[in-house]
């Protein structure tokens, strides 16, 4: 291993940390020699345990943001740290959060970041993997220069695997006084009311794409969903024709899923839509046009009418 130390920022979400947080401690331990991760909140050390297990040494704990955005607080915290020492990287999940971390501590370092990041490899050094033009080509990227690189990974790069670690030493790493950009709070939050399994957790996905002509059709789509004990998605089409919330996007601006089974309804398999959902195990394509993109990376093709197929399909899941 030539990469010696990775920080990863882990996001605590419900008292746990985010699933992506643990794809990429996962991810970290494997080509680091030494991997912390950093978190924050007001209970931030009780998630040193689970830290522990997927891989990490030590827990940087910023501790209560006082209902502040974390962007701020958290990369002004990281910047202290890296002041005393500094990782040969810092990876960051891609979130909204993420996001806003990566940039001010960017800022705040003098450091690139690499974003769109879909795997992070030892070749000598630190190399991310970047799918570009809609995923048909991959290009490599490396930091060159001092001080560490700064990381944003995709959700889904990597497996999340423990590796029965014992809980990470807990270290204390305050933000300190953020001054006015740290004044912003967070008023209010609102947690989007869904049944089902989460898009990108379940193992079953039915999305539905422009093919099913009018809203009310997407009834199906979530029918078929529900009987499948999946999740409901969508193209990005019927998103921005305001059919669906912009959280059931599936896609290059939308979610990765890989799920067991995914079945396209109506989606023509843009390549902004299949980087999204071509790792499915599976996949499933509705459409009427036995030209459409969808079928070249489908594993099984039903070339039909959207509105008689999805019918036939609920039945068939009814009386089972
Ligand atoms: C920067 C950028 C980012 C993007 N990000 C995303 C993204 O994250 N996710 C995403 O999905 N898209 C994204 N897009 C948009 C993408 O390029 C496509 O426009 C979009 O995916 C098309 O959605 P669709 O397949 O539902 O619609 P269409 O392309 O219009 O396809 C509709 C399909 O339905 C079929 N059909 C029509 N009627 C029926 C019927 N009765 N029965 C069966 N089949 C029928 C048609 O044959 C056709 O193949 C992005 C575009 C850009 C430029």
């Amino acid at each position: 291993m030539t990469i010696s130390n990775i920080w990863v920022v882990v996001e605590p979400v419900n008292g746990s940390l985010s699933t992506t947080s643990l794809e990429l401690l996962s991810h970290a331990r494997t080509i680091a020699a030494s991997v912390s991760a950093i978190t924050w909140g007001d209970n931030a050390a009780a998630l040193a345990a689970q830290a522990g297990e997927y891989g990490a040494s030590t827990l940087y704990d910023i501790g209560s943001l006082n209902g502040a955005l974390p962007g701020v607080p958290v990369a002004q915290a990281i910047a202290a740290l890296v002041a005393n020492g500094a990782p040969d990287a810092i990876l960051i999940p891609t979130s909204y959060d993420g996001r806003d971390i990566a940039g001010r501590l960017s800022a705040k370092l003098d450091r690139p970041v690499l974003t769109n990041v879909t795997n992070v490899l030892d070749e000598g050094g630190l190399v991310t993997e970047h799918p570009v033009f809609g995923g048909t080509q991959i290009v490599k990227a490396k930091f060159t220069g001092e001080g560490p690189g700064i990381v944003v990974v995709r959700a889904k790069s990597f497996a999340p695997e423990a590796s029965g670690g014992a809980s990470a030493a807990v270290v204390s790493a305050p933000a300190g006084d953020t001054g006015a950009a740290g004044a912003a709070t967070i008023t209010s939050t609102h947690v989007e009311e869904r049944t089902g399994p989460k898009l990108e957790e379940a193992a079953v996905v039915v999305s539905g794409g422009r093919g099913l002509g009018e809203a009310a059709n997407y009834a199906l789509v979530e029918e078929a969903a529900k009987l499948l004990n999946g999740a409901p998605g969508a193209s990005r089409a019927i998103v921005d024709a305001g059919w669906v919330p912009y959280s059931y996007q599936v896609g290059q601006t939308g979610k990765t899923v890989k799920p067991t089974v995914y079945i396209a309804c109506g989606i023509s398999g843009a390549t902004q839509h299949m980087v999204g959902m071509k790792g499915s195990k599976n996949i499933v394509a509705i459409n009427k046009d036995p030209e459409a993109p969808i079928f070249q990376i489908a594993d099984f093709g039903i070339v039909g009418d959207v509105h008689k197929v999805l019918p036939a399909l609920i039945e068939a899941l009814k009386s089972r």
